[in-house]
């Protein structure tokens, strides 16, 4: 059983949410003497709509997904952070992550005092389900599942992740920032399913948007609720809403870039193959590539003197002697 009330904070739950102007008064009218705005002004003086309706109404008809399941934040960041601070009594709660993984769920975590417990993937970066079930424990609230994978690229075996949804008392969130590349439907199907399963998306990667900090939340409507009860009122500027709006309307120009994006990677590949110093390339369903060369520093600093920057990965467990490449361009990547 799934009980909700029970993994949610005493105090998120009990919590009065801030009452905005727009939330007071919903119709539309002449007169708007309730905001504090300046009147002169003229496009930017009103506060944006709180709930961002129109963008979610767009979301909803592409993904499928009842607006009310829908959560959006400043970036994906913003809704890693809000699930950490809904779930985890600091200091007491803790959540779960395999590693290697995205640092931002460690970042939010340490930033919110909050105990992290890790594991370590496996050698082909995949879920150690054994060592995940004996890691959590009463505490553990949150376990942050990256899929597919960054830094390592590769999607994390369905069946595992459902494993833990079914095992796992509290909340499985899966980080899809990387779906649209990996050609599946991911596990928003899922949510019907499973009450504790959170899927992060967003627009910062295969949509090209990243400018504009939209990062996209699925749960159920339950989920919604209390993030929607914690975010900051007006969390999405008017310009980053308009502009997600007008992205959204071109889904096969975003459909366009994946498959080109995906061609080039399987030609980076080929390239890299050819390469003396480059000892492993990992199979990937994003838009980068893990890749173990010889000495990792030395071929970093080479690549920067070049003006070409990677990220170096090699400090990171399991990706010794790793760069992460992204997919560029075809001219930046025959350049390189
Ligand atoms: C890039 C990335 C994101 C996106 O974050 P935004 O704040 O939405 O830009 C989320 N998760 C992972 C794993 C990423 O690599």
């Amino acid at each position: 059983m799934f009980e909700l009330e029970k993994l949610v904070r005493k105090n998120v739950l009990n919590l009065k949410p801030y009452s905005s102007a727009r939330d007071d008064f919903k119709g539309t009218a002449s007169v708007y003497l309730d905001a504090n705005e300046n009147p002169y002004t003229a496009l930017y003086h009103r506060y944006p709509d709180p709930h961002q309706n129109k963008l979610k109404q767009k979301i909803s008809a592409i993904k499928k997904v009842p607006k009310k399941q829908i959560f959006l934040g400043n970036g994906s960041d913003e809704p890693i952070d809000l699930m950490i601070r809904a779930f985890c009594e600091p200091g007491i709660d803790n959540i779960l992550i395999p590693q290697p993984t995205y640092g931002m769920y460690t970042v939010s975590a340490e930033i919110n005092n909050v105990i992290i417990k890790t594991v370590s993937l496996t050698a082909d970066f995949d879920l150690d389900v054994e060592s995940i079930k004996n890691t959590w424990d009463r505490d553990t609230k949150l376990i942050f599942l990256c899929s597919p994978n960054n830094p390592s690229g590769n999607l994390l075996s369905f069946d595992r992740i459902i494993q833990i949804l079914q095992e796992f008392k509290g909340v499985v969130i899966v980080d899809e920032a990387y779906i649209d590349f990996a050609n599946l439907p991911g596990f928003i199907p899922m949510l019907n399913q499973y009450p504790n399963l959170v899927v992060l998306q967003t627009l910062s990667k295969a949509w090209g948007l990243a400018a504009l900090r939209v990062g996209i939340c699925f749960a159920s409507s339950e989920i919604i609720a209390i993030l929607n009860k914690i975010k900051p009122p007006y969390n999405i500027s008017i310009l980053s809403q308009q502009t997600a709006e007008e992205g959204l309307n071109n889904e096969s120009v975003k459909n366009e870039w994946v498959i080109k994006i995906i061609a080039e990677r399987k030609e980076l590949e080929r390239e890299l193959q050819k390469i003396k110093l480059v000892k492993k390339i990992y199979p990937s369903d994003a838009n980068f590539l893990l890749v173990k060369v010889t000495e990792a520093k030395d071929v970093y600093q080479k690549l920067v003197e070049r003006g070409i920057i990677v990220r170096d990965r090699s400090n990171v467990i399991l990706c010794e002697n790793c760069l992460r490449i992204t997919v560029g361009t075809e001219q930046e990547n025959k350049n390189s």
